[in-house]
This record gives structure tokens, C-alpha cells and sequence, in this order.
């Protein structure tokens, strides 16, 4: 039978690695491909969806190349999809597997194919061999991927031979009602976008992988902890916008390293760039099987806490007016760029909730959820839940300073000049701590603290001791009402003395 088929794009905005767009193109003599923008249902602020519309135009780009276009519809799919169905004769529907609660998974009464491509392994499969459920440790995980073997290979690019006997109907109409909106046309206001850093979509991403994989020592060496939160240009990959959307295959870059690592020394996981695509397949595979994930709430693996709800802490972290030039720093390239080191966000999560606000994960992960670039469901939610004590990491007792922290690797506090630039001229002896500095030394710097710079709006000695206490009689309620042992499981139990892991 020839098909009429859907492509349904939801992430994997790429034709390379794609198995499902592959799958509608077989035996298919009429193939559509839309995106369903909801609006509604999306918290991204303006920067993430200047980076999805890009990436969008560029997929429709690539694709009419082949003949081909790119149907962009607004709504939520449960009522678009009804419609196209009926417009289009539609008797195959292929999408990729998204794991996230959101992702609907509908039988709309024609064929439905589901291929996995947006994690290195089918996140059903790994459950399946821990009885069901997440492994809770790196090393867990690791066990249970060794069974597996490596991931599999990357699906071949489409290309035009793929589509041969396969045609996309376009008419001129096309261009007005399925093309890529604008930022007004989603009602954002150009003006406040920041800079275009990381352009979105699949070509970008291709290339940047290219310059990446271009630098051979700098690949074998990379050890995450050893990457600079300060550094002025960034010194890890930045890929993560392009692997949240899928506009690059999770798998083209572990088999892309694993061409660079043959034959060569390199670092191993956790600490590598293959270890740090573990750590992506670890959260996935948590968001994929525990309930309430990104709540506090019925989530079995989160502690319990009775967080403060302090809006005027929450609002000046949001808009980097802490009074910690190290924290502001931070809070502002993320609303600014959209995209902030992984220690950097350690540093953020951290001073919000058990270092020194004391205020719950969950209004992080909604701020984050909005300005980040590669917000992404699992990734941030897990990472939440570690940052904030509450799950996977049990070294709470660990607080990162936000005086020292930042001094290990920018002294001069050049990253805090750059994203505070009323900060400036203060003397690098002041630049981390301002609000020591003596009047004149701040009349000098042309910025007075508690009128231009806002002073700290709590002290760090004082509340991370409170909190730190806190923290302690969380876990140790916790610990009272302690389950009793999970039953027998399939690889080796989980129940073991926590584990410190390098994250
Ligand atoms: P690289 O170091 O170059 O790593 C390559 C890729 O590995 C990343 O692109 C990412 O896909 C994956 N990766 C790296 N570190 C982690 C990690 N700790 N957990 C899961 N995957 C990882 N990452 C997101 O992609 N989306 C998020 O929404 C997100 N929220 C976070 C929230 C908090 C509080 C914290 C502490 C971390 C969060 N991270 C998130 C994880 C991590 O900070 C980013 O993946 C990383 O900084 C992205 O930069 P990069 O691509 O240069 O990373």
C-alpha cells in the first residue's frame, strides 16, 4: 500500500538521525510534514523561541531543497490533528518517542510508527531491565547500559532518493497558512530579544558540531569539572539548545566522538563528553518512570522540605538584584543569552534554594524553564532536584560559596564587569563582596551599593548555616519515615550506601 503520510516534527527538527520522517517517506506516495506550535502550552521566553523559529525556518529550508515544505500549524494538536487528517487523507502517522508526560500519544485511526531517536537508547528498554524502574545512580545506569551494548547508529540523512515516488502537494497557499510565524506573530516584542549567540536549527547545530570535532585534543581531554563557569566565550560545547530541539541527533554526536576517541587516549565518563551524554540519558530515563518528577509533591524520590515562600527573594535572583555580583552575573547572561555554564547554574540553584533563600526548586525550574535555551524537561528537573538537595545527591552539606566560588577561576572577576557593567570599576579586591568596599572607594567605581547595586538580601555565613540545619532535619524526618526495601530486582540492588558522583 502507498501511504498518505504525517510526519508529525515535535523535537527532532532535523533530517539527519531520523528514523520516523525515514519511515513516513517508505511506501509513500504523499508526504506531509507539520509542526503544531501551541503557544499556550509553552513557558519559553522570548530567547528559546527566537532559537525554535530559526530552527524551524531552516528545516522548512531544507526540505523544500527536496520539493518538499514544512507545514507549520497553531493549536493543540488533539484539535489541528483531526483537521489535517481529513484535508490531507492521511493513513500513517510517524513521530519520534518523547518521553515527557506532555507528549500525547493518540490512535487517531490510522497507522502509527514511533521510532526512538531522541535519547541514545529507548528509555523502555533500560526500565525494563531495572524492573520497572529509574536507576537512581550514574553508576546504576551504567551497569544497565553495558548490557545493552553501545547505542545504536545513527539512521541515514534523508535525502531526495529517500522521497523518489513521494510528493508533497504545496500550493502558493501554503505560504500563508502553514509558514513560520514571526516573533510578533507570537506576540513577543523583538526589541527585547538578546543577542543572537546560537543561532537554532539543523545546519547550525551540523556546524558547530564540525568546529567542535575539529578540535581533537581539546575533545580527548575534556573533563567537565576542569570547564571555566567564568570563561567569557564558552568552554564546554554549547550543543544542548540544538539537542533539546533535536536539530542534532543525540547519537550523530556520541558516534562522532567515538571516531575521535579510536586509537587515542581520553577522558572516560562521568567527566567526558560522552559521559555527559550519560548524564542526559540518566535524567531522561528518571523523567521517563517517576511520578510527579517535576514536582515536590507525590515524587517518591524528592525529600520533602517546607521551602519559604519569599516572591521578593524569588524576584531579585530572577532578575539578578541579589546583591552577590557573582549570582547577578550569572542570573543576567542567562536572561540576556540564554545559555549559562553547567557550574554556573550549580552556583544559581544552589543560592536559591538550600544555600541561601531557602525557596523551593520548583519556582527555579519554572525561571529556568523560560530563559534557558535548552530548557528541557528531564534535564532540568533532574538537575533541579540534585542542585537543591532534594534527590539523587546526598552531599548537601556542600555549599557553594557565592563570595569564593566564582574567585577559582576569574579572580579579576572579569565575568562579573562584563554582565554587570555598573560594577565595573570597582577594584578587584571589592569586585565579588562591593558592598565591603569603603564610600569612597565606591564613589571612585561611580556606583553607590544600596542606590545603584542593590546590598546582599541576605547574609551567606548566616543563612546557609540556618539552612544547612534545615536541610539536616529534612533528611532526618525522612530517614524516620523510611520505606522498607524495595523488593529483589533484575541487575544488582540499588539499596546501597549513597554514592558520590561526579555530576
Ligand atoms: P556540555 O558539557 O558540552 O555537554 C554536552 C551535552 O551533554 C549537553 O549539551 C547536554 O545535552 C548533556 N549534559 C551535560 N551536562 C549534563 C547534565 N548535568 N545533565 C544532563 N545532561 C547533561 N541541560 C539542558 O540541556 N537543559 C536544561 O534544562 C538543563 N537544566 C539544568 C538545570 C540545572 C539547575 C543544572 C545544574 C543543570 C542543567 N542542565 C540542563 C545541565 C547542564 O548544565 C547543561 O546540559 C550544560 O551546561 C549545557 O551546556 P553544553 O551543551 O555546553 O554542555
Amino acid at each position: 500500500m502507498q501511504h498518505s503520510s504525517i510526519h508529525w516534527f515535535r523535537k527532532g527538527l532535523r533530517l539527519h538521525d531520523n528514523p520516523a520522517l525515514l519511515a513516513a517517506a517508505t511506501n509513500c506516495r504523499r508526504l506531509h510534514p507539520p509542526f503544531i506550535l501551541h503557544p499556550s502550552s509553552n513557558r519559553a521566553g522570548i530567547n528559546a523561541q527566537r532559537f525554535l523559529l530559526d530552527a524551524l525556518r531552516d528545516l522548512d529550508g531544507s526540505l523544500q531543497e527536496m520539493g518538499s515544505r514544512l507545514f507549520v500549524a497553531q493549536g493543540c494538536p488533539e484539535e489541528v490533528f483531526p483537521h489535517l487528517f481529513h484535508a490531507w487523507g492521511t493513513t500513517r502517522l510517524t513521530f519520534e518517542v518523547d518521553t515527557e508526560p506532555s507528549a500525547c500519544r493518540r490512535d487517531h485511526g490510522v497507522e502509527v510508527i514511533r521510532e526512538v531517536s531522541h535519547t541514545l537508547y529507548d528509555t523502555e528498554r533500560v526500565l525494563a531491565l531495572n524492573d520497572g524502574k529509574a536507576p537512581l545512580t550514574y553508576k546504576r545506569l551504567q551497569s544497565l547500559l553495558a548490557l545493552l551494548g553501545p547505542p545504536e547508529k545513527p539512521a541515514p540523512a534523508l535525502t531526495q532518493e529517500h522521497l523518489q515516488g513521494c510528493l508533497t502537494p504545496c500550493q502558493a497557499s501554503h505560504d500563508g497558512d502553514y509558514r513560520v510565524p514571526t516573533l510578533e506573530e507570537l506576540g513577543q516584542d523583538p526589541a527585547k530579544v538578546g543577542p543572537h549567540l546560537y543561532p537554532g536549527g539543523e545546519t547550525a547545530a551540523l556546524a558547530r558540531l564540525d568546529t567542535l570535532m575539529e578540535r581533537t585534543a581539546w575533545v580527548c581531554n575534556f573533563k567537565k569539572p576542569e570547564t571555566e563557569p567564568t570563561s567569557l566565550s564558552p568552554s564546554t560545547t554549547v550543543l544542548s539548545p540544538y539537542l533539546k530541539f533535536g536539530c542534532l541527533s543525540v547519537r550523530t554526536f556520541w558516534w562522532r566522538l567515538d571516531e575521535i576517541y579510536q586509537g587515542r587516549e581520553h577522558s572516560q565518563p562521568p567527566v567526558s563528553l560522552h559521559g555527559q551524554l550519560l548524564w542526559r540519558e540518566f535524567f531522561y530515563t528518571a523523567g521517563a518512570s517517576i511520578p510527579n518528577f517535576d514536582r515536590m509533591a507525590g515524587n517518591p524520590v524528592c525529600l520533602q522540605v517546607e521551602w519559604d515562600d519569599n516572591p521578593q527573594h524569588l524576584h531579585a535572583w530572577r532578575e539578578g538584584r541579589t546583591g552577590y555580583p557573582f549570582i547577578d552575573a550569572i542570573m543576567t547572561q542567562l536572561r540576556t543569552e540564554g545559555w549559562i555554564h553547567h557550574l554556573a547554574r550549580h552556583a544559581v540553584a544552589c543560592f536559591l534554594t538550600r544555600g541561601d533563600l531557602w525557596v523551593s526548586w520548583e519556582e527555579g525550574l519554572k525561571v529556568f524553564e523560560e530563559l534557558l535555551l535548552d530548557a528541557d524537561w528531564s534535564l532540568n528537573t533532574g538537575n533541579w532536584l540534585w542542585l537543591s538537595g532534594s534527590a539523587f545527591f546526598h552531599r548537601y552539606f556542600h555549599v557553594y560559596s557565592p563570595i569564593t566560588f566564582g574567585k577559582k577561576t576569574d579572580q579579576d572577576g572579569a565575568y562579573i564587569r562584563k554582565y554587570l557593567p555598573i560594577l565595573k570599576d570597582f577594584p578587584t579586591k571589592y569586585i565579588y563582596e562591593p558592598w565591603k568596599a569603603p564610600q569612597a572607594v565606591q564613589e571612585r567605581a561611580g556606583c553607590l551599593v544600596g542606590t545603584h547595586y542593590p546590598q546582599p538580601i541576605v547574609e551567606h555565613g548566616v543563612a546557609s548555616k540556618r539552612n544547612l540545619g534545615r536541610m539536616k532535619a529534612a533528611r532526618a524526618q525522612k530517614d524516620t519515615k523510611r520505606e522498607p526495601p524495595a523488593g529483589p530486582s533484575t541487575v544488582k540492588s540499588q539499596r546501597k550506601k549513597p554514592k558520590i558522583e561526579q555530576h
